[in-house]
């Protein structure tokens, strides 16, 4: 969401050539959160001027009527919050038969017990370290303790769910945020905002993960 919307299909070749794993999209819906951004014919698009997996990021009330529309556009990886879907076993079993990864959404103050059920069902959780809505916003200091117990509950009980990380986070937090357990990183104005440039900035994220850090499930492949 921090990328120029005029301007998508450069924008995303920007963070390629910079040595971006995964293209993370901002769907908001101006209920779930004062905002809104795009929907399935704009993701649909995106589609076709990147081969890097879509991991669509739904910040929407009652995601579950949304899903086949997103997988349908293409996404790879496709999130919903669990404040928003009171059927969270049913969207994500939904979301795995379609043959993409299904992700567990939550907003800063939702608690890592609200996980417990359906954590088996999910392949990443993606921590929100700020209060979804809009970009360009502080990073959460208290959040890296939840990364740090959420990892510890995913260790405690023998899977391999990777904790995926959203809002606020650039070149000067990365590292602290990996050291508590991240695996996936999501930067938007870090990126976009780079007096260097895109390119630059995940060039440079990139360098600084690769020094390495605790988190055990690996690496999004
Ligand atoms: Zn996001």
């Amino acid at each position: 969401m921090s990328a120029d919307f005029a301007q998508l299909a450069g924008e995303i070749g920007k963070i390629e050539r910079g040595g971006a794993d995964v293209v993370h999209l901002d769907v908001m819906d101006g209920c779930f959160v004062p905002n809104m951004t795009i929907g399935p014919p704009v993701v649909a698009s995106i589609r076709g001027c990147t081969r890097l997996p879509l991991d669509a990021h739904l910040m929407m009330q009652r995601p579950d009527r949304f899903l086949d529309a997103f997988l349908d556009a293409g996404v790879d990886w496709l999130s919903v919050h669990v404040e928003a879907d009171a059927h969270l076993d049913r969207t994500l079993n939904h979301i795995r038969s379609r043959g993409a990864r299904p992700g567990i959404a939550l907003n800063p103050a939702t608690p890592l017990a609200l996980l417990e059920e359906a954590l088996p069902l999910a392949d990443f959780v993606l921590v929100m370290t700020v209060n979804p809505g809009f970009g360009g916003q502080k990073f959460i200091p208290s959040m890296l303790k939840k990364i740090d117990r959420l990892r510890e509950m995913i260790v405690s009980k023998g899977y391999r769910t990777r904790i995926e990380v959203d809002g606020g986070i650039g070149p000067d937090n990365l590292g602290e945020v990996l050291e508590a357990g991240a695996d996936i990183i999501v930067a938007g104005s870090a990126i976009f905002g780079f007096p260097g440039g895109a390119s630059a900035a995940v060039a440079e994220m990139k360098r600084i993960a690769a020094g390495g850090h605790k988190g055990g499930a690996g690496r999004p492949g």
